[in-house]
């Protein structure tokens, strides 16, 4: 049997399971569906692959089971907790599905947080429902980090606005059947000119160009807006706008990427203290050597302590406190700790763990790009510096020094 088949039937170890001080009731209640998910995409990833039919069956799976639900509370502020628990279970699975996932929600939560009624009729239900997939369109090919310098412009004309540009990286783009879309509608304003705009698969001018080949699978494509023509009741919240809809948008999800990263290295240190203890060399297991106990215990080490530093975000938010900082810290190190993490599970497996479709080496694909989307290691640096220094400065002005 290999470590995957065994890991797989027990299903994921949750936060919920041994850090219980952080959740509520709702959460301890939420965690044995989101175990069952997990096997379920799972099921769905190994009947139909990473296609497009397996894309659209992942959403269809995870709207039956009402997930997408937490994108668009009935009350109050999203559920981070309750989030950030369903991507710690779907990324240990399988970090397709846990994408999909999170960008039906980068899809949904702007028409949730910003949308009219028709907007939430048309677009919002089917989306929670599952039936219809959700993007969510900002970076472009010469604006990346720099969001704020994207060249897709959006223009009146008559009763409507018609967008020209290009969107890259673009998940779920090769299945979505609408886009949360970014565009200037005042070029010389800058940020201030960024606009929202829902786009429709099929909108007279949007070219939509498939999959691009990733380390890892992702459903992820390319836009084309040439003459895009949009009707203004597809323009989310106001004109100039648009900036703080996705900059408010990705504050609430990028503590959730920790937590993939979590689910993701959680799989990486059960599938490795599986392998330690099955292995034998020298006469006995792996697991008696003590270099390998070493890097198990590092790796349950920073394990704990990305959880921590996740759901402690986490935690905050849903307590209604500002939390970037604590966002930014928690991103950084959870998605660095699990690329160590799953680097040692790897070591742990010797040359097995490189052969193509064992769970610790899709791992070691699958983690790479949480740390470079919903802003850069780079960029959590600078945010927590940039707050850091100006603490310092503010006390020093305030003590006289
Ligand atoms: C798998 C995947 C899925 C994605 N999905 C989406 C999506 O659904 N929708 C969407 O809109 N976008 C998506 N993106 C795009 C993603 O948000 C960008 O890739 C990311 O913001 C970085 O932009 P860039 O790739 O252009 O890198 P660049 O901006 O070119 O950055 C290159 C390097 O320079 C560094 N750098 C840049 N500026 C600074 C600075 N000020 N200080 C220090 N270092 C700096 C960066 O940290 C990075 O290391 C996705 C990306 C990936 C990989």
């Amino acid at each position: 049997m290999t470590p995957s088949s065994a890991v797989l039937r027990r299903g994921p170890q949750l936060s919920t399971d041994d850090l219980d001080f952080l959740f509520e009731a709702s959460h301890q209640a939420l965690a044995p569906g989101a175990r069952e998910a997990a096997q379920a995409v799972d099921e769905v990833e190994q009947r139909l692959g990473a296609s497009d039919e397996g894309a659209r069956a992942t959403i269809a799976e995870l709207g039956k089971r009402g997930f997408f639900r937490h994108f668009a509370p009935e009350r109050g502020a999203i559920d981070l907790r309750a989030l950030c628990l369903t991507r710690e279970a779907l990324a240990w699975a399988s970090g397709g599905a846990d994408s999909l996932f999170a960008v039906q929600g980068l899809g949904s939560y702007p028409i949730h947080a910003h949308g009219t009624a028709e907007q939430k009729r048309r677009w919002l239900a089917p989306a929670l429902a599952g039936a219809t997939v959700a993007a969510f369109g900002l970076t472009e090919p010469e604006a990346g980090t720099d969001v704020a310098s994207m060249r897709t412009t959006a223009r009146r004309e008559g009763e409507g606005w018609v967008l020209d540009g290009e969107k890259v990286y673009i998940s779920n783009a090769p299945v979505a059947d609408h886009v949360v879309l970014f565009a200037n509608a005042d070029p010389a304003a800058g940020r201030k000119g960024i606009t929202a705009f829902v786009v429709h698969r099929g909108a007279p001018g949007l070219e939509v160009s498939g999959q691009i080949p990733m380390v890892a699978d992702h459903s992820i494509g390319a836009l084309a807006l040439r003459g895009c023509r949009v009707p203004d009741e597809q323009r989310l919240g106001a004109v100039g706008e648009g900036f703080a809809i996705a900059m408010g948008t990705l504050d609430n999800f990028r503590v959730t990427v920790g937590a993939a990263a979590c689910g993701m290295a959680r799989r990486a240190l059960q599938e490795a203290t599986h392998r330690a203890v099955v292995r034998h060399q020298f006469g006995k297991a792996i697991a008696e050597q003590q270099q390998i106990q070493a890097y198990l215990a590092d790796m349950s080490a920073e394990l704990d302590a990305a959880r921590l530093l996740v759901f402690r975000a986490a935690l905050l938010r849903d307590r209604g406190a500002s939390i970037t900082q604590e966002a930014a810290v928690a991103k950084m190190f959870a998605t660095e700790a699990a690329q160590r993490i799953i680097d040692r599970a790897l070591q742990i497996h010797g040359g097995l763990g490189v052969v193509r479709g064992v769970a610790v080496e899709r791992l070691y694909r699958e983690i790479r790009a949480l740390r470079i989307y919903e802003g850069t290691t780079e960029i959590q640096r600078v945010v927590i510096a940039t707050r850091l220094l100006q603490a310092e400065r503010a006390r020093q002005k305030e003590e006289g020094t």
